[in-house]
Formats: structure tokens, C-alpha cells, sequence
């Protein structure tokens, strides 16, 4: 999907520039002045290819104010996202340009980066191996009974649209399963 996504406060613009431009100044004043209001972004959602390496785990050395340790990301993007972003900056473009653009500006991912963001997930995968994974389809934890993770953790794949209400699909599917098997007596 690719779509004319929402409007842009001025400071939210203002790192929408050209590469290069400067953050300040003349040529920052100019570039706002002339294209703030004479402009659109066109966007798409993607699925962000899941990556083993992705973690976030309780920083070994560096520590907080108050002694907690910080966390600490780690992972790279997929290169299939990349991939996947000049793709839909190919259209995006082709469509501003179709529509009578004079001036697009690509903002296309160029390289790999630490991947994380507002939409994170996947921490406690759900499958059938306990190798591969950390909670049975129910939301249950492989290795201890009576446990249940039942959030964003259990993502295998964040899918390619925002998450909550995928979140709360699981949510009410896992409670079902707790609901009767617990009724059944047959929870551990
Ligand atoms: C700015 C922003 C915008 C977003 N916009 C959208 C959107 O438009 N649409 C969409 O679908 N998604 C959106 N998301 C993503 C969505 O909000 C998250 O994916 C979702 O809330 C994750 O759900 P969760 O239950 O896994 O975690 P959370 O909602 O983070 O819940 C975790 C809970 O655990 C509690 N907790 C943490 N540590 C402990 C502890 N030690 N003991 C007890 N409790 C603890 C926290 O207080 C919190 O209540 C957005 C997220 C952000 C940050």
C-alpha cells in the first residue's frame, strides 16, 4: 500500500530535505519557505523481514543513574527490507512524477540499520519447537507450566500493518484457551 500519509507539522518537515541540506540557516529557511506548503509525502507500510540477531538484552556493563543496567539493541535490518523500500520508492516517485511532481525527494533506506522502533515484538516467538521458540500456540511458555506471555512478544512476524490488533486477537484467543482448560481442570 502506498498513501498520501497524513500531515507534516513544520519541525516534523523539517528534516525532510534534500541530502545535504542544512539543518539551519539560510538554506534551511529557504528550502521550508518554498516547499513546506507545496509538498506531500507519499508512504507505505512494510513488513519488516524478522531477524535472528535482533535482540534487546540487559546492557553487561553499562549501567543507568541508579545502577540498572541500560538496554542494549542489537541487529541489523534484513536485506530484503531494503530491497523492499526502493521498490515502493520506485512508485512512490513514478506517481508524485505522474501527478505533475516538479521535485521528489527519495528518502529510501540505502543501507542496513539497527533495526527497532515503536511497533517492537518478537521477543518471546510463538511455535511448536522449543528450540525455535519460547511459547507454544496457546501462549505458553515451553519450559515452565502455568505461564503465559500474552502481548507483541509472541510475534513471530510483525506483519505488515501496525500491530495492535493483532495484539488483541491473540489476547482473547489465549484467554479462551486458559478459560477452558482451566474449567476442564487440565492447566499446568
Ligand atoms: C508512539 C507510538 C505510536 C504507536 N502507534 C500505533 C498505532 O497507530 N497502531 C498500532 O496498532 N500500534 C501502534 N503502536 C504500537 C503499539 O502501541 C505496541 O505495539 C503495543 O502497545 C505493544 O503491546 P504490548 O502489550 O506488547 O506492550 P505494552 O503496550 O508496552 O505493554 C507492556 C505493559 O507491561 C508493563 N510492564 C513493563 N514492565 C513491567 C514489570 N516489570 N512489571 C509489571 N508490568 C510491567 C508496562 O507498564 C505496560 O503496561 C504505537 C506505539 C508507540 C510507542
Amino acid at each position: 500500500m502506498l498513501a498520501n500519509e497524513f500531515q507534516r507539522l513544520p519541525y516534523q518537515f523539517a528534516g525532510m530535505g534534500p541530502a545535504g541540506l542544512p539543518r539551519w540557516g539560510q538554506a534551511h529557511k529557504d528550502f521550508m519557505r518554498t516547499w513546506f506548503r507545496r509538498s506531500i509525502v507519499i508512504m507505505g507500510p512494510s513488513q519488516e523481514m524478522p531477524v535472528f540477531d535482533s535482540r534487546v538484552q540487559a546492557d553487561p556493563q553499562v549501567r543507568d543513574y541508579w545502577g540498572i543496567p541500560v538496554a542494549r539493541l542489537s541487529g541489523l535490518d534484513h536485506p530484503h527490507n531494503i530491497e523492499l523500500c526502493k521498490h515502493a520508492s520506485d512508485k512512490a516517485e513514478l506517481w508524485l512524477k505522474e501527478a505533475g511532481a516538479i521535485r521528489t525527494v527519495r528518502r529510501q533506506k540505502e543501507q542496513q540499520w539497527l533495526s527497532g522502533g515503536q511497533h517492537q515484538a518478537g521477543t518471546c516467538r510463538m511455535g511448536d519447537d522449543p528450540k525455535t521458540s519460547v511459547v507454544d500456540k496457546h501462549c505458553k511458555l515451553h519450559d515452565v507450566d502455568n505461564v503465559f506471555v500474552v502481548d507483541a512478544s509472541v510475534h513471530v512476524t510483525n506483519g505488515g500493518f501496525n500491530p495492535v490488533l493483532t495484539i488483541m486477537a491473540i489476547a482473547y484467543y489465549a484467554s479462551d484457551y486458559i478459560k477452558r482448560t482451566w474449567r476442564a481442570g487440565g492447566l499446568r
